[in-house]
């Protein structure tokens, strides 16, 4: 079984002609209220695709949780583990203008009330769980906890976003470390100067003591880096509409199928598909492909 600890959030969106400017006020379409945030989003992919999963996030006692639990739970994912309380549900206020581009304000809301204690107190959910998958759109004293919470022979997988730089603990403990390309460079640091080479990145994240790392390509697919080498994972072909999710999805499939057994780079190909999937429909966790998807997308 798969446990995602991580954060909810409400992503509210406006569209409009143009971006407003300092002082501004512009008049945009009718509000969308879709579920978010990289914690839901991983949970709903990974249950999309059958795999069991619980989910360990925290929501407000308001509408914006209640639709967020509603929709995990149509997601088949298990929200014994959600939390609620403490701080109004965490949003992102988005606008997006007709070339696409946006401008996003986020409000963490409960996600940043999610505690090393409320891990604690989920001790249950580790035990039933193989595979751990955190991100960082919680505390980061939260994620230590989990990774101090992990039980022998359940495994971490940590997708660092949004990147900031991680204490020694932590690094060690992932199996793999997921980044995209961004996420690999705060990582690294000065480090990443030393190459451009996505390869090479790997190799120098490696170093800093994940026991894997995958690095995430978008059209390109990804590399998967172990003590055993590195690995190129194939992309697959499709025409994408919109990229919303895609590392989300990656990761979610990625820690499924680690938690069932397969090896990294056959598991990372299995990710691939599922992150090309996503990419060929609309929105974040609408656009979550089936098994069923993945397969027909792999036959075409
Ligand atoms: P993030 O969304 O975190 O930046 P990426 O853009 O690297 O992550 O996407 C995650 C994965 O989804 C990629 O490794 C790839 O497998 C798949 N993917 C993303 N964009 C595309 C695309 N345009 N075509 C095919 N696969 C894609």
């Amino acid at each position: 079984d798969l446990l995602v600890v991580g954060s909810a959030n409400a992503d509210l969106v406006i569209g409009v002609e143009r971006r407003p400017g300092a002082g501004e006020t512009v008049l945009g379409s009718d509000l969308a209220v879709h579920p978010g945030g990289k914690g839901a989003n991983q949970a709903a992919a990974a249950a999309r695709l059958g795999a069991r999963t619980a989910l360990l996030a925290r929501v407000g006692d308001d509408g914006h949780g209640r639709l967020l639990l509603d929709s995990q739970r149509a997601a088949g994912v298990d929200t014994v583990g959600a939390l609620v309380g403490g701080a109004p549900t965490g949003v992102a206020l988005i606008t997006v203008d007709p070339s696409g581009d946006n401008s996003i304000v986020v409000s963490p809301g409960a996600n940043g009330r999610l505690t090393p204690a409320d891990v604690r107190a989920a001790g249950s959910l580790f035990h039933a769980s193989r595979v751990v998958s955190a991100q960082l759109e919680i505390p980061l004293e939260t994620v230590v906890e989990v990774v101090r919470s992990l039980v022998p022979g359940s495994r971490f997988v940590l997708n660092p976003s949004p990147p900031r730089p991680l204490p020694a603990e932590v690094l060690a403990a992932c199996d793999p470390l997921i980044v995209n390309e961004h996420e690999a460079k705060v990582i690294l640091g000065d480090a990443a100067g030393v190459s451009d080479e996505p390869e090479d990145w790997a190799r120098l994240l490696l170093a800093k003591g994940p026991r894997s790392v995958v690095v995430t390509l978008g059209a390109e697919g990804a590399l998967a880096a172990s003590a055993d080498g590195v690995t190129r994972v194939p992309s697959v072909k499709v025409r994408a509409v919109d990229t919303t999710g895609a590392g989300d999805a990656f990761t979610a499939a990625l820690a499924w199928r680690l938690g069932v057994g397969e090896p990294l780079a056959g598991a990372a190909a299995y990710a691939a598909r599922v992150g090309a999937a996503t990419v060929t429909k609309e929105g974040a966790q609408a656009s979550f492909p089936t098994a069923e998807e993945v397969a027909s997308l792999c036959s075409t």
